[in-house]
């Protein structure tokens, strides 16, 4: 599987994202580069985590996202967070990336999980074995990696009924199934030794890390809390350099039966935002990418980016009621298959913020679903 097949299989991986009127899920400006300032600010901030003993190490992914930051925190547990996908070269590199630091995998004694994407946690059940160390993540998450393979057969199920139902072509939807099914090889199984509660103090010898769980990018996207510190690790839900994807994804714990109603991604993601705004925080370190110092700045950013896709989405729904697909189709033209559920989820998204303002409505027919101006 190459990695230009991408995010999209019904069980996406990657964080995704975009920039103003390009597809959501093409994970974007792939040649993206830093200004030379951005790389220096970048370098500044980092060189300070490590001064705090907080390391960066960027694990390579086969998606189109690009790598992956794990982080080790030099404390007592040795603690990483995040571990990168299950793959031969990013287990070398992570290797590589703790000898480099004077450590190897054996030496990790705590191994958080920040949510539910194979990016993040493939290697998760390789390294817990080899080390011994204890596995965290929040309740309800360990379940879905303790049952990997029937949790993403059941995420499965819930996007093929969605896909059908928004108007999108059944041979797509199989397409679609195929290439989830590749992309499993890259997750794992994990036992989660370790459950934590939102809002619950995570104490190290040195820190505390206190748990936020705060929904939508993934319905079980974890933040730590360095308060003493203002630092926070965010993982995929406040990226710099593209926006991250609020994928409609079945609500951990849901069963097979599970008919709605349709979780609203964007709106909780949107929630979700507002409540990090609110912190004060000095620096954010996020599963992708550059770290970011100027959180507040970048969620208005976000938040005024998805004000003004909901406004050209309610237009395009004004002209005549549309599917969910055939909106995604006006909005980036005739998207990859392999990126039809991730624009999907992105219309949805937004069609769930103008349903909730009135301003638009739901009309289903024979199973097909079209919005509907007010
Ligand atoms: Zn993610």
């Amino acid at each position: 599987m190459s990695a230009s097949a991408e995010a999209g299989g019904p069980t996406p991986p990657p964080a995704g994202a975009d920039a103003e009127g390009t597809p959501p899920a093409s994970a974007p400006r792939a040649g993206f580069r830093p200004t030379e300032e951005e790389r220096h600010e970048a370098d500044v901030a980092l060189a300070g985590a490590a001064a705090e003993g907080v390391h960066r190490l960027a694990i390579p992914t086969p998606f189109q996202v690009g790598r992956v930051n794990a982080y080790l925190i030099e404390d007592e547990p040795l603690t990483l967070i995040d571990s990168g996908p299950n793959s031969a070269k990013a287990l070398d590199e992570l290797e590589q990336a703790l000898k480099a630091r004077g450590r190897t995998i054996e030496d990790i004694e705590l191994l958080i999980v920040t949510h539910q994407h194979i990016d993040h946690f493939g290697l998760a059940s390789i390294l817990a074995r080899r080390s011994g160390a204890e596995v965290a993540a929040l309740a309800g998450l360990d379940a879905y990696l303790g049952n990997f393979r029937e949790e993403t057969e059941l995420d499965d199920v819930f996007a093929e009924r969605t896909m059908l139902r928004h108007g999108i072509p059944a041979e797509v939807v199989s397409a679609l199934r195929a290439v989830s099914a590749s992309f499993r090889a890259w997750g794992s199984t994990v036992e989660v030794t370790r459950t934590l509660a939102d809002g619950e103090e995570l104490k190290l010898a040195n820190r505390i890390l206190r748990v936020l769980h705060r929904p939508g990018h993934s319905p079980s996207d974890t933040l730590f809390w360095d308060e003493a510190r203002s630092q926070l690790f965010v993982a995929d839900h406040l990226l710099k350099h593209i926006s991250s994807n609020p994928l409609l994804a079945r609500p951990l714990g849901a069963g097979r039966g599970f008919t709605g109603p349709r979780p609203q991604s964007l709106v909780t993601y949107l929630a979700s935002l507002e409540a990090t705004r609110t912190m004060d925080l000095e620096l954010v370190l996020p599963g992708h990418g550059q770290p970011i110092t100027d959180h507040a700045t970048l969620i208005d950013k976000r938040l005024h980016m998805h004000q003004r896709r909901a406004k050209r989405i309610h237009a395009l729904i004004a002209t005549q009621p549309r599917t969910a697909h055939e909106v995604a189709n006006e909005m980036w033209g005739d998207v990859a298959v392999t990126q039809a559920y991730l624009t999907l989820s992105e219309v949805l998204g937004h069609t769930d913020m103008l349903i909730n303002a009135g301003l638009v409505v739901e009309q289903e027919e024979d199973g097909l679903v079209r919005f509907a101006a007010t």
